[in-house]
């Protein structure tokens, strides 16, 4: 039987997970007085990232979000240009794109991955070079191309990359959700001209706020450096020649992530572990979908459980099962809301199969964080079951 206490405290979708390590390598900084956006503990924080990604070059940064503005940045985006990334992804992805002027084009998700769709990508770019038209003319194809691997589910990075490579244009990963996936064997993030990482309180390690751009080429990290640092060139007083930012990651929140890095194959298991669970549990259930690994080429993080509930086998819905979790105080969400359902992004162009609103009409987050305790689950089990049928054992 539950206590009332257990009952009472919140359940979150996905919740920081501490190794212990973490004050250690903070108390390190305020010995040293290392109290700035560089030092021994960000450098060791990147070369953990380095090894641990299986890439060359890692600047940490403050957030995912101002990793992927750098990235766009460093692909020259300007005003006027045009950059695809898919519908089916949280706004972080999109709204950097738009810092700088330019336009996304939206593309909708396969059903395999619930990531960009191969085919739709391929048919978006042929259509933006293709078109004329008055007030059309010396508009380019699409800069870049953003690719989210969601929930940590890798995105068909062959099929992807075939595609990029055939019309040149450079892939972004944004593998905020997904360290520690892989695809074909290769870390998620090592498949495009560069990738982004975040360690936002709810991802799957954290710094309490945080992010990464990641690339095998020295260049690209280099200047992510420099535009990080407010673009300061080499000289004895400060000349700018360019526009900077100020996005560096703290030597403090980089001493948690040396914390977090050494626990980060444990956390993967747990994640996986969860994400098991949910399926022994919602095995004789009907009209549960799991985002689910294709195939032996993917390797997820499991990041967040995912599940799709069909209205009419199921005998329930998204909304009743994410209200009653909610009436026993644990926190579910839906799926992303596609970009193009988004106020913000009305009018955008985009190129739709109907994947992410069926996605966002009948998907659901579980509560996925790795420091679920077992009186945690018998509470979610225990609403789940409830929900599906009273009646039956399963
Ligand atoms: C969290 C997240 C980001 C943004 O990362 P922040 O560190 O929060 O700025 C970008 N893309 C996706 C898919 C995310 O989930």
């Amino acid at each position: 039987m539950n206590t009332p206490t257990n009952i009472n405290k919140r359940i979150f979708l996905s919740t920081p997970h501490m190794s212990g390590k973490e004050m250690h390598y903070v108390e390190e900084a305020f010995k040293k007085n290392y109290i700035a956006p560089l030092g021994h503990n960000v450098d060791s924080f990147e070369e953990s990232l380095a090894n641990f990604c299986k890439i060359s070059h890692v600047a940490a940064l403050s957030s995912g979000t101002a990793a992927i503005h750098l990235a766009l940045t460093i692909l020259a985006v300007k005003p006027g240009d045009e950059v695809i990334a898919p519908t089916f992804t949280f706004s972080a992805t999109i709204n950097p794109i738009t810092y700088l002027g330019a336009t996304p084009v939206l593309v909708d998700s396969e059903p395999e991955t619930w990531n960009m769709d191969p085919d739709l990508l391929e048919k978006t770019i042929i259509k933006l070079r293709n078109r004329s038209g008055p007030g059309k003319k010396g508009v380019a194809g699409p800069k870049a191309i953003i690719v989210v691997h969601l929930y940590g589910m890798p995105a068909n990075m062959d099929a992807i990359m075939h595609i990029a490579n055939k019309y040149g244009i450079p892939v972004i990963e944004d593998g905020a959700e997904s360290l520690g996936s892989r695809y074909m064997g290769k870390p998620v993030g090592t498949y495009g001209k560069m990738a982004i990482l975040s360690f936002n309180g709810n991802k799957i390690i954290t710094t309490s706020g945080g992010g990464a751009l990641i690339s095998d080429d020295k260049e690209v990290i280099d200047k992510a450096r420099f535009l990080a640092a407010q673009a300061r060139d080499p000289a004895p007083h400060y000349q700018h020649s360019e526009i900077g930012y100020n996005y560096r990651m703290s030597n403090i929140l980089a001493g948690i992530g040396r914390g977090q890095m050494e626990i980060i194959e444990e956390r993967i298991k747990q994640r996986r572990k969860i994400n098991q669970w949910y399926r022994d549990i919602l095995k004789n259930v009907p009209g549960i979908t799991f985002q689910t690994e294709p195939s032996d080429n993917y390797f997820s993080n499991y990041w967040l459980t995912c599940i799709i509930i069909d209205r009419e086998k199921s005998g329930t819905d998204r909304e009743k099962l994410r209200i009653a979790l909610e009436a026993e105080n644990i926190e579910s969400r839906p799926l992303w809301k596609p970009m193009h359902l988004q106020p913000v992004f009305k009018g955008s162009q985009a190129n739709l199969n109907g994947t992410s609103e069926k996605l966002f009409n009948d998907g659901l987050c579980l509560p996925s964080s790795s420091n679920l305790t077992e009186s945690d689950l018998t509470r979610i089990s225990g609403v789940i079951k409830k929900q599906f049928n009273p009646e039956k054992e399963f």
